[in-house]
């Protein structure tokens, strides 16, 4: 009844010492948490609160505003979807944008594409790039790539002075819907994605979890159903670390050549080439790709109906 957490013994009615709690908002009544073994960094930039420590299980964690971004030990599934789904879906992808990933974890995946000439990346938040460069260096290292080139700014302004029909893909690897990432989940957002994109181009972003935000991506899908008259899609993977384990992502596809997202057929796992300077993959494969579009029935039944 009312005001039983006050009887609830310690161990279970406070947050645990020494371990890093992840409360919001966006999740109310749940907390996951992480064994804390050395605060690395902490700072404030103009935009958020940032945070890195060493985590007992799962290596060194990036946190803006109180939200777990990526850890060491399961960026890969995330990184790696984001960028395989939409970039596998289609052949020869040459121009490719990324809106927000200021880790650089998303460019070191559009880099292992050959095809690809062209890699811009506009993240609003330096001290995210600074402080990835500094203590995630095999994430960062996408930085390194010739082909790309960082603007630091918001990625709604960027967007909006992008030329017509300009990139082949466009990634929004983006916080969520609390601060800075606000507008780029809101409809002005997703009609200038489609007019930055060629006929037949593909966008793919961040799109939450089907087990917290239900209402949230329904909103998503009904705007990318009146905006992108290709394709739209929902997929999900496993992350361990984002609450409940699970995260989405919106597909879609301009007019134009068709895209089938589910059916990949520009299959990385072929070309090995940048294994080399990148590493194996070691979350994404063509088999993976066309079952993270395959939801649960609840999901499915809402998605659908919109
Ligand atoms: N790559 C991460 C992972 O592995 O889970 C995901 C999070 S990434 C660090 C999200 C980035 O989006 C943050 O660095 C944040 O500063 C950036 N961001 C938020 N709002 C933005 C905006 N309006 N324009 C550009 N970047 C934005």
């Amino acid at each position: 009844g009312g005001g039983a957490a006050a009887d609830l013994p310690d161990s279970i009615s406070s947050v645990i010492p020494g371990w890093f709690s992840e409360i919001s908002p966006l999740w109310p009544g749940e907390a996951h948490s992480l064994k804390v073994e050395k605060l690395l960094f902490q700072g404030k930039s103009d935009y958020q609160n940032v945070l890195v420590f060493q985590s007992s299980t799962y290596g060194k964690v990036l946190v803006l505003d109180g939200v777990i971004q990526l850890t060491e030990r399961d960026e890969c599934a995330y990184q790696e979807m984001i960028t395989h789904l939409p970039l596998c879906s289609i052949l020869n992808p040459k121009k490719v944008l990324v809106i927000g990933g200021g880790d650089g974890g998303v460019l070191r995946e559009v880099a292992r594409h050959s095809s690809v000439e062209k890699i811009d990346i506009c993240e609003i938040d330096k001290m995210v790039v600074d402080v990835s460069k500094q203590f995630f260096p095999s994430v960062a290292l996408g930085f390194q790539d010739p082909r790309v080139t960082l603007h630091i700014g918001d990625g709604v302004a960027f967007l909006n002075a992008v030329p017509k029909g300009t990139y082949d893909a466009i990634i929004v690897d983006s916080s969520d819907p609390i601060g800075p990432a606000q507008e780029l989940f809101e409809k002005p957002f997703f009609e200038s994605l489609a007019k930055a994109l060629r006929p037949g181009g593909v966008m793919c972003t961040q799109a939450e979890s089907i087990w917290l935000h239900m209402q949230i991506i329904e909103n998503i899908v009904a705007n990318c159903r009146q905006i992108f008259k290709g394709s739209v899609n929902y997929a999900w993977t496993s992350v361990p670390t984002y609450p409940s384990g699970v995260i989405g992502f919106m597909l879609c596809s301009t007019e134009g050549p068709a895209v089938d997202f589910k059916h990949p057929i520009n299959p990385i796992d072929a070309d090995d080439s940048h294994v080399k300077t990148k590493g194996p993959l070691k979350f994404y494969n063509s088999e993976i790709h066309s079952a993270a579009f395959c939801l649960p029935s609840f999901a499915k039944k809402a998605i659908e109906s919109k």
